[in-house]
């Protein structure tokens, strides 16, 4: 598979500011900001001469951890805004999407950032459609206050694109292209200013038509798949959920996230928040072990920026091969089980 830069012709540069202001959109949990969040403010440094702001929303105590927590915790942010309601406190898109309008309103910012994972994507572009601009998704690259790269076709091409739309130009990044620096988080010296939104004329609007219902999060001792170091997945050759327990297996002695094909996730074995790939998550993590997975173009677009990627299967000319660092001809049902034997206990 072959990457290719496509450059779109050159348009006039006449409508955004040179002087920037950045608001990330930003998600917490448990009283601090999510990887994916900061993955977004690590973006927004990219944007030459922007000062960066985090809006923040929910209610309750661990809104309030996480304001202070954003405050403190990269040295770029200088002001974080707080909209404290309990409309706000389900990851709802409609009463998000006009949150992020309201607040654009005031602050008039030439850039808002969010990370490119389930929230982002359900927010930003409702988000845009109320601002009537056009958001680029999936940023991999920021050349210049607006000039973005982009895959297209599964990753098979990068897309250089240049906004010339007004204020803000709207952004979902890919968060593993834009890692956390340990170093910068540890390095803030003073605390960002933090304020609360207005919400007088929010909390009076109509805020769609969804309705939460529940929330269901996945095991807490396995790592979020989105951020795991080490991530195994299964194929649809597992043939059953109760097989699909080798993965999990393996993944426990690890430390590992589990992750899935889609042909695995339609199959039932598993949810389909483990699917890896084009319409599932994209993962970046420093060992990507693949079992029973052909690596079709969709999975591999999910994929392939793995730092060593290890595959099993018992096709020599299985296409997963090609991208793999270390390969295996052979079968998951003998290989695993030695692993597992092999391993020492975590
Ligand atoms: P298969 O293609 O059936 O491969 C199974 C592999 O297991 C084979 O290579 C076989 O040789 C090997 N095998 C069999 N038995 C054993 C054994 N005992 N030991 C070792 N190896 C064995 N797919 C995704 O994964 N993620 C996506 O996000 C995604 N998005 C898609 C979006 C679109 C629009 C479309 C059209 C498709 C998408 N797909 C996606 C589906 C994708 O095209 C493939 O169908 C899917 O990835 C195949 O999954 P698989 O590798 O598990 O199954």
């Amino acid at each position: 598979i072959r990457k290719r830069t496509v450059s779109l012709p050159a348009f006039p540069r006449h409508s955004i500011h040179r002087h920037g202001s950045t608001l990330v959109v930003a998600e917490h949990e448990g009283g601090v900001i999510k990887p994916p969040s900061l993955s977004a403010v690590a973006a927004a440094t990219c944007l030459p001469e922007s000062s960066v702001s985090v809006l923040l929303a929910g209610s309750g105590a661990s809104l309030h951890q996480a304001a202070s927590h954003a405050a403190s915790c990269h040295p770029s942010i200088s002001k974080v805004l707080v909209a404290d309601s309990d409309k706000l406190k389900n990851p709802l898109a409609e009463p998000w999407a006009k949150l992020v309008h309201l607040v654009q309103q005031s602050g008039g910012y030439s850039h808002i950032i969010a990370a490119a994972n389930s929230f982002g994507k359900n927010v930003m572009p409702r988000a845009a459609a109320l601002l009537d601009v056009s958001p680029i998704t999936d940023v991999t690259g920021i050349s210049d206050s607006n000039t973005f790269v982009r895959p297209i076709y599964a990753g098979n091409a990068l897309c250089t694109v240049r906004y010339t739309g007004v204020n803000p130009c709207i952004l979902t990044i890919r968060s593993t292209s834009f890692p956390v620096l340990q170093k910068s988080v540890d390095s803030k010296s003073n605390e960002a200013s933090i304020s609360q939104v207005d919400l007088s004329t929010f909390d009076d609007e109509d805020l769609g038509k969804s309705r939460y219902i529940s929330q269901t999060s996945q095991d807490d001792e396995r790592p979020d798949l989105g951020n795991a170091r080490v991530v195994v997945t299964g194929g649809r050759a597992l043939k059953s959920a109760e097989n699909f327990k080798l993965i999990e297996d393996l993944a426990k002695k690890l430390g590992a996230a589990v992750g899935a094909t889609r042909a695995a996730v339609d199959a039932g074995y598993v949810p389909n928040d483990l699917q890896v790939g084009q319409t599932g998550k994209i993962v970046a993590p420093e060992l990507y072990m693949a079992f029973g997975v052909s690596g079709a173009i969709q999975h591999l677009a999910g994929m392939r920026d793995s730092k060593v990627i290890v595959a099993v299967n018992n096709d020599a000319d299985a296409p997963i091969f090609q991208v793999a660092d270390y390969g295996l001809v052979g079968d998951l049902f003998e290989v695993i089980p030695e692993l597992l034997e092999k391993l020492p206990e975590r």
